[in-house]
């Protein structure tokens, strides 16, 4: 088997996950079913756990269009089938340039099921240059490329037009734990020097170790992927250190998503937790802890954004 496979697979198991929660009424995503057809009921912790990733990036993400206006980029690093083009379209924000980057694998399933559906199709403007593993339209992109190389990432950035002068958002989604710390620094160190007013929202896995030492999952280490297990027992303080202190970006803050959680307003919170019984709260409470968001900045503009 391809070594990269069971780190590509982590998309399958991410966009099945929120599909089904998209199927419970956690949230409203009118496009993730034209990337994931095939789902399998998850346990109710998972689904409130990813209704509290989707919630946390979302509301910074409109955060950060608050602040910055749509003529604004976001590159999406490892956005696997993220809907989110779309899903902000239909909110109003018709933004400058939306970049989602992926391995070559997956971009080219991405391409693939926008190529075949109208719906998708018919919201991107001048979207007929495709090729098997990228895209390129007026204000969307999907380009294919392995992040650890920064050539590779300069050289189809400016396929798709990028400008480094205006303001820009990274989102990573469960990426940087995949990547080798040495590769992540490098990537990180290249964006906060290249992007003039950049911020970024990392969403990882934190304090996963026991008091012992050993890594608490097993799925990470099931997954041959050692390197995210050592990562993932990283406290959020030690987190932000060696992701933005360390690479050259002015400041960081970040909360696990115990906190995202209950930053949720009372009535949306309230109507999350009647779509299902949740039996043990503990569980949840301890699933949470264990992933944490940080958002970094570069410069000023963006360091007193509101975010809980
Ligand atoms: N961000 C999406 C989400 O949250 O739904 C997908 C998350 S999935 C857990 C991790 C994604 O990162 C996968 O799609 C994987 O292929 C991508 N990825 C990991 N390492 C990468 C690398 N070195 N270059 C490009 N993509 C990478």
């Amino acid at each position: 088997m391809d070594s990269l496979e069971p780190i590509q697979a982590t998309n399958d198991d991410a966009s099945e996950c929120k599909r089904y929660a998209v199927h419970l009424n956690y949230w409203i995503d009118k496009y993730i079913h034209f990337f994931v057809r095939h789902f399998e009921k998850k346990a109710p912790e998972i689904n409130r756990g990813y209704f509290a990733r989707v919630y946390g990036i979302n509301n910074i993400v409109k955060s950060f269009i608050q602040k910055a206006g749509t003529k604004c980029q976001i590159i999406n690093l490892g956005a696997g089938y993220d809907t989110l083009y779309w899903r902000l379209k239909e909110d109003g924000f018709d933004i400058y340039n939306v970049i989602d980057i992926d391995f070559p694998a997956v971009t080219a399933k991405k391409c693939y099921y926008i190529k075949r559906n109208s719906f998708l199709l018919d919201s991107l403007h001048n979207s007929d240059n495709f090729s098997g593993t990228d895209l390129h339209s007026f204000n969307y992109h999907v380009i294919g490329i392995d992040l650890k190389n920064i050539n590779d990432f300069e050289n189809k950035l400016l396929q798709c037009g990028v400008d480094y002068d205006i303001p820009t958002l990274f989102i990573s989604e469960c990426v940087l734990i995949y990547i080798e710390i040495k590769f992540s620094q490098l990537l990180l160190k290249w964006i906060s020097r290249k992007f003039k007013e950049t911020m970024f929202i990392d969403y990882e896995q934190v304090n996963m170790c026991d008091k012992f030492g050993e890594i608490m999952t097993t799925n990470l280490l099931e997954r041959g992927c050692l390197l995210a297990g050592l990562e993932a027992c990283k406290t959020l303080d030690t987190r932000k250190q060696s992701r933005f202190l360390n690479t050259e970006w002015s400041g960081c803050q970040a909360w696990d998503m115990m906190q995202i959680y209950n930053s949720v307003p009372f009535e949306e919170k309230k109507r999350v937790e009647s779509l299902e019984f949740l039996d043990e709260q503990e569980l949840l409470t301890q699933l949470l802890q264990h992933y944490a968001i940080c958002i970094a900045w570069k410069g000023e503009h963006f360091k007193n954004i509101k975010i809980i």
